[in-house]
């Protein structure tokens, strides 16, 4: 019995799935203009809670919403990447600043969403008329996060904090943390020396990295397919696993 738990923190955007499910949504469902025209003048978060306001007003419904998001691409090596290593024991958690109703719509339809023990993620809810409203993950007039790095709705680096706050409590944990964007760069300098950071190549959580490698505790195993993610994830687990198991034995020789 292994004495350490590997945490996996998953990215949506980008990172699970290939694409932005926020630009999906806009583009598919031809809001594309109104979009842009808004763009300068709201938070990323209000603005999407505008556009599902102006579906709503043309007529579309949630059901509507939802055939949409299941047409989003996942890369089959990822939804097996996820499975596998669900399956040999590790915690699964998502941290998003997508919102809910996007990430279990999607994540349920590929019948993966019962690997995640939480996702960390703005709320939404379709409300009585129908329409889906999307709201910050932090409350931004009661307890503003003090972060330069992050968005207001979203610190994913205190989202770690809190993390590893509640999980210390209960045995060892080895961190794996997924990821492609700018909001991923916060939680990646919260990790420690025996966790592991793989951002997805060329993208901007990547370029950060690389500009100031030793501003990183963890181990970085950089990805770019589905299946260097999930060939370098399974490793990683298997390796921790088995680092773990050997310095057990050791300790009851
Ligand atoms: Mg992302
Ligand atoms: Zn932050």
């Amino acid at each position: 019995m292994s004495g350490t738990t590997v945490v996996v923190l998953f990215d949506f955007d980008r990172t699970i799935i290939d694409g932005d499910s926020d630009r999906w949504v806009v583009t598919e469902m031809g809001l594309t203009r109104l979009f842009d025209e808004l763009r300068s003048t709201l938070p990323w978060n209000s603005l999407m809670d505008g556009m599902m306001k102006e579906l709503h007003s043309r007529g579309q419904t949630a059901k509507d919403l939802k055939e949409c998001l299941k047409r989003t691409a996942l890369d089959p090596c990822i939804v097996a990447a996820i499975k596998a290593t669900h399956a040999r024991g590790c915690d699964l958690r998502v941290i998003s600043d997508a919102n809910q109703f996007f990430i279990e719509t999607i994540l349920e339809h590929h019948e993966v969403l019962g690997c995640f023990s939480q996702i960390y993620t703005n709320p939404s809810f379709v409300d009585e008329g129908g329409r889906l409203r999307i709201f910050p993950f932090h409350d931004l007039s009661s307890s503003p996060h003090a972060c330069k790095l992050c968005p207001a709705n979203m610190c994913k680096g205190l989202v770690i904090n809190q993390i590893q706050a509640s999980v210390d409590k209960s045995g060892k944990k080895i961190f794996i943390y997924l990821g492609d964007g700018n909001g991923d760069y916060c939680p990646t300098l919260k990790l420690g020396e025996g966790d592991y950071v793989m951002p997805r190549k060329n993208y901007p959580l990547w370029n950060r990295i690389c500009c100031n490698p030793m501003l990183i505790k963890a181990k970085v195993h950089e990805w770019s397919t589905g299946e260097e993610l999930e060939r370098i994830l399974l490793y990683l687990s298997d390796t921790i696993t088995i680092q773990d198991n050997i310095s057990i034995l050791h300790h009851s020789v």
